[in-house]
């Protein structure tokens, strides 16, 4: 992996809705290998700049480059790019009439065109990475939300993205099953991954993250390294969600 190669710059982003602007120019390089957590209020455009990073909303202006590609470009084959970037939501999103492997097989067949020898020995060793190799003939209902989430983040690894996008991963989890859906993302992040993640979860922010964007009202406020962030904040925006979250 060459470090300090960026992966993904975004360039004077501006996104709305209508009349209403909920991305309020973003400026922002990722490097490869980075952690990038995003945190702020409810509302303040964290999930449309996720959403952005792969196209699944259309800049109103601005580019979003990815492995020196304008993706935001009319004539860039955006399918190709997202493939290369996993996003794993707050709602898992598997497809419930599908046993657990052949969510996990799918898209690797159809898109990566892997035959499906291939493509069930690696769903098999990703199950085994979480865990959850025994629970590969389960339907998603008969899984527990953690379980799910756990699938959902192994499903979007089958497609070998170069970097995972992360909307509130543990939101809709009961307390305990946070943890093991955390731990899978921590595992992830030693292993190298790039990854940028939407989360409330300021352990893991401190932890895992190598970086830390806080959005406020489309904007991005503060950009900086974890330690800065949580120990000689002295914006008092930041101070007041701090106090919210903790
Ligand atoms: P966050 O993830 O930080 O809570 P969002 O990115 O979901 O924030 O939303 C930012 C703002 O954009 C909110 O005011 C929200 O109501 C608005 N918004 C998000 N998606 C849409 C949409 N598809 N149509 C209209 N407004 C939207
Ligand atoms: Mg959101």
């Amino acid at each position: 992996m060459i470090k300090d190669k960026t992966i993904i710059e975004v360039n004077d982003l501006i996104k709305k809705f209508y009349d209403v602007t909920v991305l309020n120019n973003i400026n922002i390089k990722i490097k490869k290998g980075e952690i990038v957590v995003v945190i702020g209020p409810s509302g303040s455009g964290k999930s449309t700049l996720l959403r952005c990073l792969n196209l699944l909303e259309q800049p109103s202006s601005g580019k979003i480059i990815f492995e020196d590609i304008n993706i935001s470009d009319k004539s860039a084959n955006i399918n190709k790019h997202r493939q290369k970037m996993g996003m794993v939501f707050q709602h898992f999103n598997l497809f419930p009439h599908l046993k657990v492997i052949d969510n996990i097989i799918l898209s690797p067949l159809k898109s990566l065109k892997l035959e499906e020898t291939a493509a069930n020995k690696k769903a098999t060793e990703l199950l085994k990475k979480v865990g959850l190799e025994d629970r590969k003939d389960s339907y998603p209902s008969q899984l527990s939300g953690g379980q799910k989430q756990r699938i959902a983040i192994i499903r979007s690894l089958a497609m070998e993205p170069d970097v995972m996008l992360f909307d509130e991963p543990t939101s809709a989890l009961d307390p305990e099953m946070v943890g093991e859906v955390l731990d899978v993302m921590r595992q992830l992040a030693k292993d190298g991954m790039t990854m940028v993640v939407v989360t409330h979860e300021m352990s893991f922010a401190k932890d895992v993250g190598t970086r830390i964007i806080f959005m406020d009202d489309g904007k991005i406020i503060v950009d900086t390294d974890p330690k800065s962030f949580f120990e000689d904040n002295t914006n008092k925006r930041v101070k007041d969600f701090l106090n919210k979250v903790r």
